[in-house]
C-alpha cells in the first residue's frame, strides 16, 4: 500500500513532522489503497516561514522571470498528463475522458497566466496619481479533492504572476493526485520557498495556516460551511479572502427547447465529474405543461448514462469519493422520497449489478418544489430535481430562490430570449446551450457561493494590493 508522508517546503520534499495517519480507500473496490501521514501545525509554520523568506526576493522578480516560471510549470504538468489522469481515476473514480480533460486544464491555466502577464499593467496613471499594484504577500491556497489540479493551478498561476509565494493545502483525500502534481511543481524549478505544499487535516493544518499572522492572502475552494469559518478566522488580521464555494445551480429549460436535446444536456450538466462538481446543474426548471413529457425524455436519455468502472471508456458516471459521501447521498434520496417528490429513475442503494464500490443510482426526482431539502442543499452526488414553472418570470424567480449563486444553465432555441433570461440570473456564470468552460473569463459565486473571482486577469488581480502614489 502506498504511503504519502512528505511535505514540500523550501523547494524540497521533506518527511512530515506530523505522525497522525489517514487511510485512503479505492472508491471502486472499497479496499484500502493508501496511507497519508498528515502534516501538523509545525509543518504549517515551517511552510509559512519558507514562503515569507521567499517573498523578499520573489516580490521583486521581473515579469520575464515569472513568465518563464509559468511556462516551465505548464510544461512540467503537460509532461505527466497520463500519470495525473491515472491518479484522478484511482483516487476518486473520475471517468477516463473527464480525468484526461482535467489534467489538461492545469497546464492551460499556467500558460494563460503567462500570456496575460506579458501586458499586465502593474502601474498606471489615474489623474495626478500613479496607481501601483504590488503583490499582496504570502498566499495560502486551500483546495478540495475534486478537480485538484485545476484548483491548485488556477490559484497558483494568479499568485505567481502577481509575485506572491504560495502554500497549498490540498484535501487530505487527494494525497495520490497531490503527490504527482507536486512532483510536477518541483520539476519546474521555482526558487526555493516560492511553492510549498502541506497535506493535513483542515482543522489542524488549514486552521494553522489561515490564522498565521504572516499570511496575507487566503484563497479557498470548498464547502460553504468551511468557507464561512475561514472568513471568520481571517477577521483579526483582516487577511484578504477569496472563497469559491458550493452551488445548487439551476438548469432552465425554456418552452421552445427540444425536449430530447434538453434532457441529454440537463444530464450532462448534472452528472459532470461523477456528479461531484460545484457547478452541477441540479435543479432542472421545466414549463409545467411539459413536465411529464420531459420526465419521459429524461428516462430515455438516461440510457446513455453508463455507471461503472471509470477505466472503461464507455463509463460516464463513476463512484463517489468515499463511504461518508455515499451514505450522505443515500440520506438525501430518502429525504426526497419522504418529502413527497416522485422518483422518475434511480432511488436508494447501488445500481443493478454493482455490489461494491461507492456507486449511486443516477436518481431523478420530479414534482419537486423549490422548498424541499433536495432542492435547497448541495448533495454532491447524482441526484437531480425536476421543478415545474408557470412562466418565464416564475422560472427566473425559482432559479434565483437559493442561497447559492455559482452557475446557471439556460436551454432554448431563441438565442435572444436565452440571453435575456441569463441577464436576470444571480450567478457568477451562465452557460447557454453548452457546458463549455472559458478559462479567461472570471469564475466565482454570488451570495453563499463565494467572494471574489479567479481565472485569467481576475486571478492575478486577486493577489495584488493597490497603492496610489501622489505628488513629486
Ligand atoms: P471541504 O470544505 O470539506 O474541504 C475543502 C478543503 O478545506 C480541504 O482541503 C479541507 O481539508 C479544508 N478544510 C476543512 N476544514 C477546514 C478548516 N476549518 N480550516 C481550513 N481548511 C479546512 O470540501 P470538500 O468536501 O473537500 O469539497 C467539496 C466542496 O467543494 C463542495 O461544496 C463543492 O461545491 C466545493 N467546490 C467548490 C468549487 C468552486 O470553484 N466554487 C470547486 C470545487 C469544489
Amino acid at each position: 500500500m502506498q504511503r504519502f508522508e512528505q511535505t514540500y517546503i523550501g523547494g524540497a520534499f521533506q518527511p512530515t513532522h506530523g505522525r497522525e495517519e489517514l487511510r485512503l480507500f479505492d472508491p471502486v473496490t472499497e479496499e484500502a489503497s493508501g496511507i497519508v501521514v498528515l502534516a501538523d501545525e509545525e509543518d504549517a509554520a515551517r511552510a509559512v516561514k519558507s514562503a515569507s523568506m521567499a517573498f523578499q526576493t520573489f516580490s521583486q522578480s521581473t515579469k520575464k522571470e515569472r513568465i518563464e516560471l509559468l511556462h516551465e510549470l505548464s510544461r512540467a504538468v503537460e509532461t505527466r498528463a497520463d500519470e495525473l489522469t491515472e491518479a484522478t481515476i484511482a483516487e476518486y473514480g473520475g471517468p477516463i475522458e473527464q480525468a484526461r480533460w482535467r489534467a489538461g486544464l492545469a497546464a492551460g491555466n499556467f500558460k494563460d497566466a503567462a500570456r496575460i502577464l506579458e501586458d499586465f499593467p502593474f502601474s498606471r496613471k489615474v489623474g495626478e496619481a500613479e496607481v501601483i499594484a504590488q503583490p499582496a504577500g504570502v498566499a495560502v491556497h486551500i483546495v478540495p479533492w475534486n478537480s485538484l489540479y485545476n484548483a491548485i493551478s488556477v490559484k497558483m498561476a494568479g499568485a505567481l504572476a502577481a509575485g506572491c509565494p504560495v502554500i497549498v493545502k490540498p484535501s487530505e483525500y487527494s494525497a495520490r493526485q497531490n503527490q504527482v502534481f507536486t512532483e510536477c511543481l518541483h520539476a519546474a524549478g521555482a526558487p526555493a520557498g516560492v511553492i510549498n505544499v502541506v497535506t493535513g487535516l483542515g482543522q489542524v493544518v488549514g486552521e494553522a495556516l489561515t490564522s498565521h499572522p504572516d499570511v496575507r492572502k487566503i484563497s479557498f475552494t470548498g464547502s460553504t460551511a468551511v468557507g464561512k469559518s475561514i472568513l471568520r478566522g481571517a477577521v483579526p488580521s483582516l487577511k484578504r479572502v477569496t472563497l469559491e464555494l458550493g452551488g445548487k445551480s439551476p438548469t432552465i429549460v425554456l418552452d421552445d427547447a427540444d425536449l430530447s436535446t434538453a434532457a441529454h444536456a440537463a444530464l450532462s450538466f448534472g452528472f459532470l465529474n461523477n456528479a461531484q462538481s460545484c457547478i452541477a446543474g441540479t435543479r432542472i426548471l421545466i414549463p409545467r405543461a411539459k413536465a411529464e413529457a420531459f420526465s419521459e425524455a429524461i428516462k430515455v436519455a438516461l440510457a446513455n448514462v453508463v455507471v461503472g468502472d471509470p477505466r472503461d471508456p464507455s463509463t460516464t458516471l463513476g463512484p463517489l469519493v468515499n463511504r461518508r459521501q455515499f451514505e450522505r447521498v443515500q440520506t438525501y434520496i430518502q429525504s426526497g422520497i419522504k418529502e413527497g417528490a416522485r422518483l422518475v429513475a434511480g432511488g436508494e442503494g447501488r445500481p443493478d449489478g454493482l455490489h461494491r464500490g461507492f456507486f449511486v443510482k443516477p436518481t431523478i426526482f420530479t414534482n419537486v418544489t423549490n422548498d424541499m431539502v433536495i432542492a435547497r442543499e448541495e448533495i454532491f452526488g447524482p441526484v437531480l430535481c425536476i421543478i415545474p414553472y408557470d412562466d418565464e418570470d416564475h422560472a427566473v424567480a425559482l432559479a434565483n430562490d437559493t442561497p447559492y449563486g455559482l452557475h446557471a444553465y439556460v436551454i432554448g432555441r431563441d438565442r435572444g430570449r436565452a440571453h435575456r433570461v441569463a441577464a436576470r440570473l444571480d450567478a457568477g456564470r451562465v452557460a447557454i446551450n453548452t457546458l463549455r468552460h472559458e478559462p479567461l473569463a472570471p469564475f466565482g459565486g454570488f451570495k453563499e457561493s463565494g467572494i471574489g473571482r479567479e481565472y485569467g486577469q481576475y486571478g492575478i488581480e486577486d493577489h495584488l494590493e493597490i497603492k496610489a502614489v501622489i505628488g513629486s
